[in-house]
């Protein structure tokens, strides 16, 4: 274990010292192993961890401090959040040299609290853990999960609830946000050394600013490029939300579609739906215009501009691709763009389920019957019948081979997927203190791609009046 904080030592004005609060009762409900071994805390032991992360006892080495940032909020410019409920225990360099934070969630009121709690209830919490997880399982970037403790804290949001604790890792947390905040309080000259940082122990290989700017557009746009061909929902895509490593962050209201909804909005306080499936694209965009203008003292107008203009092509390429792969294509030809649009406009018109959708057309032969399960699944239709036999007669044009296919869809399109509904689930068997559902999910999840025959019931989508549901802010 070699635990230190070189945010704190190196970015002192970016951060305030911080102790966390005890939770009362405290209890250890799990610990990601094979992560901490990955990171070299394999050695540290459980009643350490439920200490650190549940009792305010922490490691020899860690310095906890919340971080100052701003950001926009619903489009508004908020001038100053910050770490309001999550601390930054300190750093471990893993044997290979790298630099992770443990960023404790959930911890209690900081600095930047402002009238929150500084808590996370046992829903989110959960939430958080299984979707890190499973994302990271999906090859979609994004924070991760150590561990969970749960706790007899009472933590009001719209009942009382059991409030937790996620100690949740990544490289670095930082944000747009923490430019926007140095930009715009008067502090400009804090962003080269803030930039430094960045480039120092995140981006090897990468020396200027411009360069770095450049690689934050390509990484923004191909991971929301990851989220749309996933069918995932961030929820509050705000520029505090949005990583400067490019890491799905900050898991709140999100959600993963059950039937192809295009403009599926999992954030019930969203009522014009900006954060909807199909703005996210949008949405980065925006995004990282507010980084490109908080960062104008530092960068032309002209380098900046060049960047931003990449978003689009990167974003397009990178998400036709995983379509390309998803649909079992090996190249592409000139009408593939009809055969997709077609299809997901059946899709959404028939409200049939995405993930399963993808997952059975990979059983599905070049010629004779329709698999059964896949006949199920589709309307007794024209429309699906001519499509399904257009996408044939395109799969035989390149001599597609129904093994090798079957084999390299199912490695791209998963059987398990998080859908709220399962979550739920989980949630409601660990509130009454039944943590086996929550075990089985989370091994479940770190092998979407793999058939799990024990595990069939967490294969099959939601009921009908439970699909894509919204969820509330409020965590
Ligand atoms: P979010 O959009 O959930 O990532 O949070 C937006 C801002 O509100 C961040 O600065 C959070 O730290 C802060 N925040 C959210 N919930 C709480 C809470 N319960 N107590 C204190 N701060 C909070
Ligand atoms: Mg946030």
């Amino acid at each position: 274990m070699k635990l230190h904080n070189a945010f704190a030592t190196e970015l002192p004005w970016a951060c305030e010292a911080v102790t966390p609060t005890p939770l009362h009762n405290a209890r250890l409900l799990h610990l990601n192993r094979p992560l901490l071994e990955q990171l070299g805390l394999g050695a540290v032991d459980d009643a350490k961890w439920l200490a650190c992360c549940g009792n305010a006892t922490l490691l020899p080495g860690m310095t906890p401090v919340a971080q100052v940032y701003a950001g926009h909020q619903f489009g508004h410019f908020v001038p100053q959040l910050g770490d309001g409920r999550a601390i930054l225990l300190g750093q471990q360099q893993t044997p290979d040299g790298e630099l992770w934070d443990l960023h404790l969630k959930g911890a209690g009121k900081t600095p930047f609290s402002r009238f929150g709690d500084g808590r996370a209830v046992l829903r989110s919490s959960i939430r958080e853990y299984l979707a890190s997880e499973a994302l990271h399982a999906l090859n979609i970037p994004t924070t991760r999960a150590l561990v969970l403790v749960g706790s007899d804290e009472e933590v009001l949001r719209e009942t009382v609830e059991p409030g937790a604790t996620v100690l949740r890792t990544a490289p670095c947390h930082l944000r747009f946000g923490h430019i926007e905040y140095f930009a715009w309080s008067g502090q400009s000259q804090r962003i080269p050394p803030l930039l430094d940082y960045l480039k120092r122990h995140h981006y090897p290989g990468i020396e200027d600013n411009q360069a770095l700017f450049h690689e934050v557009v390509g990484r923004t746009a191909r991971l929301i490029a990851r989220w749309q061909a996933a069918g995932f929902v961030h929820g509050v895509l705000n520029t505090d939300n949005m990583s400067l490593l490019g890491l799905t962050i900050d898991y709140g209201p999100f959600g993963f579609i059950d039937r192809y909804v295009p403009d599926f909005v999992c954030n019930h306080t969203d009522s014009v739906g900006r954060y909807a499936l199909d703005q996210q694209p949008a949405v980065g965009y925006w995004n990282l215009q507010k980084l490109a203008q908080a960062l104008a003292d530092h960068l032309s107008p002209d380098a900046l501009r060049q960047s931003l203009d990449t978003y689009q092509h990167t974003l397009m390429l990178e998400y036709s691709e995983l379509m390309r792969r998803k649909l079992g294509l090996e190249s592409w030809e000139e009408d593939d763009p009809t055969l997709f649009r077609q299809l997901f406009l059946l899709l959404a018109q028939d409200g049939v389920d995405y993930h399963l959708f993808l997952r059975l057309l990979a059983r599905l032969p070049l010629h004779g019957d329709l698999p059964p399960s896949l006949a199920a699944l589709l309307p007794a239709s024209e429309a699906w019948s001519n499509w399904l036999s257009t996408y044939r007669q395109r799969l035989s044009r390149e001599g597609s081979n129904d093994a090798r296919r079957a084999a390299e869809m199912e490695a791209i399109n998963p059987k398990y997927v998080l859908r709220n509904a399962l979550a739920q689930q989980v949630i409601s068997a660990a509130e009454a203190c039944d943590m086996a559902p929550f075990e089985q999910l989370f091994e479940v999840l770190r092998h979407p791609f793999d058939e799990q025959p024990q595990a069939e019931a967490l294969a099959t989508p939601a009921p009908f009046w439970y699909q894509c549901t919204s969820l509330s802010c409020s965590s």
